[in-house]
């Protein structure tokens, strides 16, 4: 999004106000990832992705050696493994080496068969090129069809009607995208499946909302007696 914001400032490509869409557009704290390379296996039976919370910097831990071809033929020609870290939005008053510190402190606990093994090799990739997913006014943000005709845009910073984020929403407003170009040339798109997004008994959910209101008003209860039966 950073990059589309180059693109457009200082251009008169569509109008004023969505040149603003795009302009107030914030970019994500910076996230870093690290890859270790050991020469030690982590324990049998590990989990190939983690998540975590509630581990100071680390949002999760992959071991890339269950996931990719190249990491696996690595781990067993050298009875090691390769194991990913990643901490997002990280806070801008700490520093790179305090995160990847932490994260090495966080992995010993996930793994303490690793306690103590210097990694053969390290990549650290530090970036803040994520837009970010604010409390922002979501109908203010640029969508996939733009005022002028022939561009169109495309990935996880552009705004979708459909319940989708990341990689998802990426490849979906790239469908849109597509669809919107081949429209205009007079030429079918693809067809997009996604979960509802309407309620699929609106008249339940509508007297659900009702009796919902009449009892935060304490003019009804809805539940159930001691006995069970409704009331
Ligand atoms: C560490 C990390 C972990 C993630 N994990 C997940 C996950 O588990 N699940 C998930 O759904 N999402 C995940 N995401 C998010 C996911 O990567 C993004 O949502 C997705 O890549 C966004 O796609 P995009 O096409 O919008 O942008 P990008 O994938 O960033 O693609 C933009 C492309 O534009 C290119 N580019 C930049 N500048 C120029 C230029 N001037 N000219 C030409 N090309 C240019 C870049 O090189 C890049 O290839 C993760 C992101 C990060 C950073």
């Amino acid at each position: 999004r950073d990059v589309l914001q180059r693109l457009v400032d200082g251009t008169d490509l569509g109008d004023e106000a969505w040149r603003a869409s795009v302009l107030t557009g914030e970019m994500a704290p910076r996230f870093i990832v690290q890859r270790l390379w050991f020469d030690r296996p982590v324990a049998a039976g590990s989990a190939p992705f983690v998540g975590t919370a509630a581990y100071g910097h680390l949002d999760n831990v992959s071991l890339v050696h269950d996931l990719e071809d190249g990491a696996a033929q690595w781990a067993e020609r050298c009875g090691g493994s390769v194991v990913e870290l990643h901490a997002y939005a990280v806070p801008d008053d700490v520093t790179d080496d305090e995160v990847l510190a932490d994260l090495r402190h966080q992995l010993e606990r996930l793994h303490p068969e690793l306690t103590g093994c210097e990694p053969v090799h390290e990549e650290v990739l530090v970036e803040a090129d994520c837009p970010l997913a604010g409390t922002d006014e979501w109908a203010a943000r640029p969508g996939v069809v733009t005022p002028q005709p022939k561009l169109v845009l495309a990935g996880d910073g552009v705004r979708c009607e459909l319940p989708v984020a990341l990689m998802e929403r990426a490849a979906t407003t790239g469908f849109q995208a597509a669809n919107a170009l081949l429209r205009h040339w007079g030429l079918p798109g693809h067809e997009l499946w996604s979960v509802p997004t309407r309620a699929r008994f609106p008249r339940s959910l509508r007297a659900a909302r009702a009796a919902l209101r009449l009892r935060e008003r304490g003019l009804a209860t809805v539940g159930r007696d001691s006995s069970g039966r409704g009331r």
